[in-house]
């Protein structure tokens, strides 16, 4: 079957030349599908014989909206969606005074394990496709309304984890004939995958890559998050000193600040440190409490970020928004699955649509 939501026009393109078509229906199809056709009847200027071809060969079922959150208190619109398959991911849609930002998941679920996050307490179910992702954006615009200025793929999962069809998602969005949406206004985030850091610095994309520190120290960055057995801080640190150094982009560092365990100003010396020599923006995030997990958001937000300040680093409290709707990563699809029973039956449920 044809992925069609996941190809460039080119590639529809030669798909359309094996089956007799003449070239240019693939930028047409790619058009239909960027303004969200749902079905090939929608896609009125193309020939009923192509239609009736991609009948049988075709595959673009678009997402379902399983639940939506729409907070009081400033209108962020939160969706848990439903796959084609069964599995469940969210996305989340922020007004900014700049324009509307959607938050997309690039996996459903995720297997980096991190101690204070509730998107990977099920374990990982599947990559997503580049569509799933394009989709997201999409349908995410289409349903509230809201054109999409920006991106951040930032939702459930490890974006380095699915490296090749979060580059492919990257190429479709980009797309004039598509989305249109340039580089600078996607950022990514990650655990700190190493190897993906230094694969996309090589590709030296105008994105903003943001980098989930949360300690820089290994004994407590560790234990909260087990990717750093793998990738260590000063492995870490050293491919973000040479991300910088090929795309001259600076990156972003999150830090939730969790009561007692990475709070301590020894922690914000350490951080000064490790940036020194790299611009760079730290950004302090209240820990959004996850019921599963016994860990508390520090009371030392403010103090904190004064102590990043002395020493020369740039750091910024984030504004929290849709606090009223549980709209920090996984919380949505977490719940769920605790509505259908826990763990792997959950996990199962939810695949069938139970929600
Ligand atoms: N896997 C990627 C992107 C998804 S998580 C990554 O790790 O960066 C998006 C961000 O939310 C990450 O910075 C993650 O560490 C953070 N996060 C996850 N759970 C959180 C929680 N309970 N409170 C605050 N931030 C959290």
């Amino acid at each position: 079957m044809l992925d069609l939501k996941s190809m460039t026009p080119e590639e529809l393109s030669d798909a359309f030349a094996a089956m007799g078509e003449p070239a240019f229906r693939g930028k047409q199809v790619f058009q239909w599908l960027s303004r969200g056709a749902q079905s090939l009847d929608d896609m009125t200027n193309l020939p009923k014989s192509l239609r009736e071809k991609l009948r049988d060969t075709a595959v673009f079922t678009p997402p379902r909206i399983a639940r939506k959150q729409v907070s009081q208190l400033d209108g962020t619109i939160k969706y848990l969606w439903e796959l084609a398959d069964g599995n469940c991911v969210e996305s989340v849609l922020m007004r900014y005074h700049h324009g509307n930002t959607v938050c997309i998941s690039s996996q459903a679920g995720c297997r980096m394990g991190c101690a204070f996050c509730a998107s990977t307490i099920a374990g990982k179910a599947r990559d997503l496709t580049p569509g799933e992702m394009l989709d997201q954006v999409l349908f995410t615009s289409l349903d509230a309304a809201a054109p999409v200025s920006n991106i951040v793929l930032m939702g459930i999962g490890e974006p380095l984890d699915n490296l090749d069809n979060v580059l492919k998602f990257l190429e479709l969005v980009n797309r004039p004939e598509g989305l249109n949406i340039g580089m600078r206004h996607i950022s990514l985030s990650t655990c700190g995958l190493v190897p993906g850091i230094r694969r996309l610095a090589e590709l030296r994309l105008q994105l903003t890559l943001s980098v989930s520190l949360h300690a820089p120290d290994d004994e407590t960055r560790s234990k909260l998050m087990p990717v750093n057995r793998a990738y260590d801080v000063e492995t870490l640190f050293d491919a973000c000193h040479d991300y910088f150094r090929e795309t001259g982009r600076r990156i972003s560092f999150e830090y939730a600040l969790i009561d007692g365990v990475n709070d301590h100003d020894w922690q914000a010396e350490r951080i000064a440190e490790r940036l020194r020599g790299m611009p760079a923006h730290v950004n302090l995030i209240p820990l959004n409490r996850v019921s599963e997990r016994d860990l508390r958001p520090s009371r030392r937000m403010d103090e904190f970020q004064r102590l990043l300040e002395r020493r020369g680093v740039t750091a910024t409290v984030r504004r929290s928004l849709g606090g009223d709707i549980d709209a920090s990563c996984g919380q949505l699809r977490r719940r769920a699955m605790e509505r259908s029973g826990h763990g792997e039956a959950a996990e199962r449920s939810i695949r069938r649509g139970d929600v």
